[in-house]
């Protein structure tokens, strides 16, 4: 899997009144973006660059002119040309890059998904090829620590494996997660994109975790309700995790539980009941508190309608809250 390529953003608008593109983290920019910056003026015969990332996520766009982009992932090298401002080049960890030919007109803009980090440079080619090399970090498309246990090969690109978690090997994971350190995640598990599971959660079989959705530090799932030492039921039970929901931090959630999208479970609630989209719930046992918007902010009720100060507004249909 190679761990860059190009990228095309939608170009809105038309020839007599010019366009807009819009850059946005975690949508057509697959990572959180940290830092902006640009590159211009750069004189015809400088070439820059010749270095790579242990772990800095870049795209990279042309606004205006052009320049060649040379990269190298220790397997293929490319040369590529940049010189429109509707397309973007993602640059992951682990890939040489080098940047030559540049127009007179060249502006370069740089989006990263962290800050400046000179212990994140690995300038010196030979350094570069053992990095890669002697670790497998880079193999799948995605990030593992050294000290994780990754027995899955299903595991989505740039998702990112911190030490000390342990992945069976028939679990499946989407793309741009984040598994913490000393999470645990058992067979028959399927996770989606863009899932952050923050440290010390252990994730069972029969667990479903749709996209977007953040899982708190020590989350508890259960998937036996009734449980006897050493006497396994015929089947564990299901709970499903619903897109953009975020479960608190020390929640538990019992089994066979779904809970909707866009959901929030407050810090330490237990939630006995399935929980139905947009509710935020607290407490033990979990009750509903009110509603929350898709981004996460309290909505606010206006006789039959429910607003957000993002601009987004919900109505209720047969008992559910659903976005207008
Ligand atoms: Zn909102």
């Amino acid at each position: 899997m190679k761990n860059y390529r190009k990228l095309e953003f939608e170009k809105i608008g038309e020839q007599k009144r010019g366009f807009i593109t819009a850059l946005e983290q975690n949508k057509n920019i697959p990572f959180h973006i940290k830092r902006v910056y640009y590159n211009y003026f750069t004189p015809a015969d400088v070439s820059r660059g010749y270095h790579a990332h242990k772990r800095l996520k870049q795209v990279l766009v042309c606004i205006s002119g052009s320049l060649k982009v040379k990269v190298d992932d220790g397997n293929d090298v490319e040369e590529l040309k940049l010189n429109n401002p509707n397309e973007g080049l993602y640059i992951g960890p682990g890939v040489w890059h080098e940047m030559h030919d540049y127009s007179e007109d060249v502006v370069l803009l740089v989006l990263a998904s962290d800050y400046y980090n000179e212990e994140d440079y690995l300038r010196d080619y030979d350094e570069f090829i053992d990095y890669i090399k002697n670790d497998d970090k880079f193999s799948d498309g995605y990030f593992k620590h050294d000290k994780a246990i990754v027995d899955s090969k299903d595991i989505g690109e740039e998702t990112s494996v911190w030490g000390f978690s342990h992945i069976l090997a028939e679990a499946k994971l989407g793309k741009n997660c984040n598994v913490c350190e000393h999470v645990f995640i058992e067979n028959d598990v399927v996770i989606g994109d863009n899932v952050t599971i923050k440290n010390g959660v252990y994730i069972w079989d029969g667990i479903r975790i749709s996209d977007d959705v953040f899982v708190g530090p020590n989350v508890t799932f259960v998937n036996d309700n009734h449980p006897r030492s050493k006497q396994y039921p015929d089947k564990f039970e299901k709970t499903i995790i619903n897109k953009g929901s975020s479960l608190g931090a020390n929640s538990t959630i019992l089994g066979g539980i779904e809970i909707g999208k866009y959901v929030t479970v407050g810090a330490g609630t237990v939630v006995t009941k399935n929980v139905k989209p947009y509710e935020i719930v607290v407490g033990n046992p979990s009750h509903k508190i009110g509603y929350n918007c898709q981004c996460g902010q309290r909505l606010s009720r206006e006789n039959q309608t429910y607003k957000c100060k993002c601009g987004k507004e919900y109505k209720k249909s047969e008992g559910k809250l659903k976005r207008i």
